[in-house]
C-alpha cells in the first residue's frame, strides 16, 4: 500500500477529496506515493486560515521569523541527499542535479532568514519645515503561490521563503505532476515553529485549485511560475480583481558562439545548458546562434560531444540526462522533431525515443543544424532536450537573431573578445546575460527574471524579492 500524503491547512493534515499517484518517470512501475487532491472548499479553508493568521504573523518579531526560516534551511541542507533523491525520482533530473537543487532551496531559506534581520526603511526630510518623513515596508497580506514541475523544491522555496520573511501568510499550490518535494518541504515548515495557518499547502489540479486561488477574494497577491499561456490568463484575472501579480514564464534562450570563441568551452556550455536537466529549464539554451567561421567545426564538435551523453535512470550512477518528466511533455518534444524536419532543418543528432531496462519517458537529446530563425523550432518554447543551430554572418547578425524572439529570460555569448562581450551585455534584450557561461545556472542571492514574454511584474530572489512581497508606506510626522 503506497503512503498517502495530505494537505496542510491551518496546521492540520487533512485528507483530500481524492488522491493521485506520483509516478517515477524513469520507471513507471515505481509509485512514489499518493498525494491529496483538494477541492475549492479546502482551498477556501486554507485562505481563511491564512487570513486569520496574518495579523499576528505580520507583526511578529523578526527574531521569531529568523529562527523559523533558519531552522527550515538547516533541515533542508541536512537532508539534501534524501530530498534530492526524492526530487530525481519524481521529476527525472539526475540525482546530482536533485541534490544540488535541494541544497539551493536550503540556502534560499538561510538567505531570507537573514533578510528578516536586514529589513530597512528610510528617513527623509520633508520639503515642508518641521515635518519628518519615514518610508517603511509592510507585508502584502495573504499570497497565493503557484509553481511548475521542473524545479519542484527550489521554486516553491524561492517564493515561500521571501513571503514568510517579509511577514506574509502563504497558500501554496504546487504542480500536480510533482507534489512530493512540495509536500516534504511543507512537512519541514510545519515543524519550524511558525504558527498554524501562516503556511498552507493545497495540492490538486491547476484548473481546480490554481483557478480558485487566483480568483479567491481573500488572496492579496499571486506569484506564479509556469507557461506563458497560463500566466497570461492569471494576469488577466488578477487585473480584474486588482490583485498584485508576479509571473515567471517561458524562454527561447539564445547562446551566441562567435568565431573567436574557445571551441571546447563553447561546446561544453552549449551542451550543459541545452540538454542537462533534460532541457527542462526555463533558462535552457534552445537556439545556438553560430557565426559562419566556426560553424562547421562547432556542428562537428557538438555531434562528437553529444555521442558521449548517457541518457538513463535519474537515480543510476553515471547518468548525464534523465527521462522527460511526463508522457505529454515527451510527446511534445518528439512532435517538434517532426516539425523541425518538416520545416527543412537537418537533424544532426538524437531525437529518438529510447527503450531502456525500465519503462520510462526516455529520449536522446536532439540537435538540429541548418535551421533558420523563422522556423517554429526556433520561435516556440519546446521545453525538452531539443536545440537547434542557426548560422549567421557576424556578431551584429548574431545579436539581432538573439533578440528576435517574443521571450527575454536568459542569453549567453561565447567569445574571447571583450568588445563583443561588453556590447552583448548592454544590448541583449534578456533579463539575465552570461559571458562564457551556460544560460542556465544562476546564484540564489541576486535577482532572477526576464523581459518581454518571459516575465511580468517585479523580479524574484535576492533583496529584489521585497518589491513583490512587501508594500511601501510613507508616513509624515509633525515634529
Ligand atoms: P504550467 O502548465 O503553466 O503550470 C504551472 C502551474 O500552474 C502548475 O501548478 C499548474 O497546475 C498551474 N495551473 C495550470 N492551469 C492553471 C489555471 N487555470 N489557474 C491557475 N493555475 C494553473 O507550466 P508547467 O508545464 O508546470 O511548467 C513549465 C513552464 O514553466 C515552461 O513554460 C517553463 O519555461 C516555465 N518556467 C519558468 C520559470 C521562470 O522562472 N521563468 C522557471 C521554471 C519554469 P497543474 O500542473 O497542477 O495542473
Amino acid at each position: 500500500m503506497t503512503q498517502r500524503h495530505d494537505n496542510l491547512i491551518n496546521g492540520e493534515w487533512l485528507a483530500g477529496t481524492g488522491y493521485a499517484p506520483n509516478l517515477n518517470p524513469s520507471n513507471l512501475a515505481d509509485v512514489i506515493g499518493e498525494y491529496a487532491q483538494g477541492d475549492a472548499a479546502q482551498l477556501d479553508a486554507a485562505v481563511r486560515a491564512a487570513r486569520a493568521a496574518f495579523p499576528a504573523w505580520a507583526t511578529s518579531g523578526i527574531q521569531a521569523r529568523f529562527d523559523a526560516l533558519d531552522k527550515i534551511g538547516s533541515e533542508i541542507l541536512a537532508r539534501k541527499e534524501e530530498l534530492g533523491t526524492l526530487l530525481a525520482r519524481e521529476e527525472g533530473k539526475t540525482r546530482a542535479e536533485g541534490i544540488g537543487e535541494a541544497a539551493r532551496a536550503g540556502a534560499i531559506f538561510k538567505f531570507f532568514a537573514g533578510e528578516c534581520l536586514r529589513g530597512a526603511g528610510e528617513t527623509l526630510p520633508s520639503v515642508r519645515p518641521g515635518i519628518g518623513v519615514e518610508i517603511t515596508r509592510e507585508p502584502v497580506g495573504v499570497v497565493g503561490l503557484i509553481t511548475p514541475w521542473n524545479f519542484p523544491i527550489a521554486i516553491p522555496a524561492w517564493k515561500i521563503a521571501p513571503a514568510l520573511a517579509y511577514g506574509n501568510c502563504v497558500v501554496l499550490k504546487p504542480a500536480d505532476l510533482v507534489p512530493g518535494c512540495a509536500w516534504a518541504l511543507a512537512e519541514i515548515i510545519s515543524r519550524s515553529g511558525i504558527p498554524a495557518g501562516v503556511f498552507n499547502l493545497v495540492m490538486g489540479r491547476g484548473s481546480v485549485i490554481g483557478d480558485a486561488l487566483v480568483n479567491h477574494p481573500g488572496i492579496d497577491a499571486i506569484s506564479f511560475t509556469g507557461s506563458q499561456g497560463v500566466g497570461a490568463r492569471i494576469a488577466a484575472a488578477c487585473a480584474q480583481n486588482l490583485k498584485k501579480v508576479q509571473l515567471e514564464m517561458g524562454g527561447k534562450n539564445p547562446q551566441v558562439v562567435l568565431d573567436d570563441a574557445d571551441l571546447a568551452q563553447a561546446v561544453e556550455l552549449s551542451v550543459q545548458s541545452a540538454f542537462y536537466s533534460t532541457g527542462q529549464r526555463c533558462t535552457a539554451s534552445s537556439r545556438l546562434i553560430v557565426t559562419e567561421g566556426i560553424y562547421p567545426k562547432f556542428v562537428a564538435a557538438m555531434q562528437e560531444r553529444m555521442a558521449k551523453i548517457r541518457v538513463g535512470d535519474a537515480l543510476a550512477q553515471g547518468t548525464d540526462i534523465g527521462p522527460v518528466a511526463s508522457l505529454s511533455q515527451l510527446e511534445q518534444d518528439l512532435s517538434y522533431i517532426e516539425i523541425g524536419q518538416g520545416e527543412g532543418a537537418l537533424l544532426a543528432a538524437g531525437g529518438e525515443r529510447l527503450k531502456l531496462a525500465t519503462d520510462g519517458y526516455y529520449m536522446t537529446p536532439a540537435l538540429f543544424s541548418e535551421s533558420s530563425q523563422d522556423m517554429r523550432i526556433n520561435r516556440e518554447e519546446i521545453f525538452g532536450p531539443v536545440a537547434s543551430i542557426i548560422r549567421v554572418k557576424d556578431y551584429e547578425a548574431a545579436l539581432a537573431c538573439a533578440n528576435d524572439t517574443p521571450f527575454g529570460l536568459s542569453a549567453g555569448i561565447a567569445t574571447s573578445s571583450l568588445k563583443y562581450a561588453t556590447h552583448f551585455k548592454r544590448h541583449s534584450q534578456a533579463g539575465m546575460v552570461m559571458v562564457n557561461l551556460p544560460t542556465a545556472g544562476v546564484d540564489y542571492h541576486v535577482p532572477f527574471g526576464g523581459r518581454k514574454g518571459s516575465s511580468y511584474g517585479p523580479r524574484e530572489q535576492g533583496r529584489y524579492a521585497q518589491e513583490f512581497f512587501t508594500t511601501v508606506k510613507t508616513a509624515y510626522t509633525l515634529a
